[in-house]
């Protein structure tokens, strides 16, 4: 068995992130992500304090907006529509989740999709299911840069994705598709779901089940990716694969932390660049 390691991997990913910006600096092409958060959820002020980490890192400007939680969903979309038509604003992040009076969708609905780096808006879900140059969903594309820089041949391959969200499991299964992966997805009604992730060379969970995913599982020699990110009670992290049964089993396997989790961002990071560079 060998590790996958998302640290490393999403450090070189930054590390070329940061001669792009360089690059495109000198053709006077920059910008900066816009970071919305509504309310002080201290999970998502992590989340929101990393992701302008990594854009100070890659060297692109963040602008930061920390609004009480009573904002009203008009006062949010004033604010959207405004970033919208800033040109110095390359990107729009709204943090989620969103406090419960606010809608959600229509939120995500308004950000222009040129500025989409989350790649929420239908408009960059469709573009991606039909093939269209568009922003890629940043846990997905994560996925795919650690096969891939981790050698793993994903074309012809039998993946198999646990989980059909519209954040991870369905864009999942549209990547691994478009690299040339048979691909079978899993969900709550599957029947008989450890025959079926038995059948895979590339195990992709993304449940929200900790520990869920046991070595009877897997086929012997599998690639396993673990997408799952559980706090248990003695405060270290689990993914939804029991690391301890399975990893004896698999060719290749992501642990929690330091796998999928540090990519995220990194792609985020990716899709700013991208809009840099349009
Ligand atoms: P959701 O809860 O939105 O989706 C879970 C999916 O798993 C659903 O499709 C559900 O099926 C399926 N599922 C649940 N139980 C079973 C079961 N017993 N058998 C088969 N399928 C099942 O979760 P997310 O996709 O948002 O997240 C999944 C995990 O990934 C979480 O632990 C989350 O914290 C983590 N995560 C990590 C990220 C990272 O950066 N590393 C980013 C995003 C998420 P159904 O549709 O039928 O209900």
């Amino acid at each position: 068995m060998e590790l996958i390691d998302g640290k490393a991997i999403s450090q070189a990913i930054k590390d070329e992130l940061k001669d792009k910006v360089e690059t495109l600096r000198k053709e006077g092409k920059t910008g900066s992500l816009a970071v919305i958060q509504v309310g002080n959820d201290p999970a998502s002020s992590v989340y929101v304090r990393n992701k302008k980490k990594a854009c100070e890192y890659i060297g692109i400007g963040s602008v930061s907006y920390e609004l009480p939680e009573e904002t009203t969903e008009a006062e949010l979309l004033s604010i959207i529509d405004d970033l919208n038509h800033k040109s110095d604003i390359i990107g729009i992040l709204v943090q989620l989740p969103l406090p419960a009076s606010i809608n959600e969708e229509r939120v995500l609905n308004a950000i222009d999709p040129l500025k989409d780096v989350d790649c929420f808006h239908p408009v960059n879900v469709g573009k991606l299911l039909i093939g269209q140059e568009s922003f890629l969903p940043c846990t997905p594309a994560g996925v795919i840069e650690l096969l891939k820089r981790s050698g793993v041949e994903i074309k012809g391959k039998h993946a198999v994705i646990v989980g059909r969200s519209n954040i991870v499991g369905k864009p999942m299964s549209l990547l691994m598709l478009k690299e040339n992966a048979t691909v079978t997805i899993c969900h709550s009604k599957t029947r008989d779901l450890e025959a079926v992730t038995r059948e895979a060379d590339i195990l992709i969970v993304a449940m929200g089940k900790p520990k869920f995913i046991k070595a009877s599982f897997v086929k012997e020699g599998a690639v396993v990716i673990d997408v799952g990110i559980h706090r248990q009670e003695d405060g270290k992290l689990c993914g939804d694969v029991d690391f301890d049964e399975v990893s004896p089993k698999a060719s290749l396997i992501t642990p929690v932390p330091g796998g999928v989790g540090p990519m995220t961002i990194a792609m985020l990071m990716a899709n700013c660049v991208k809009a840099i560079s349009r």
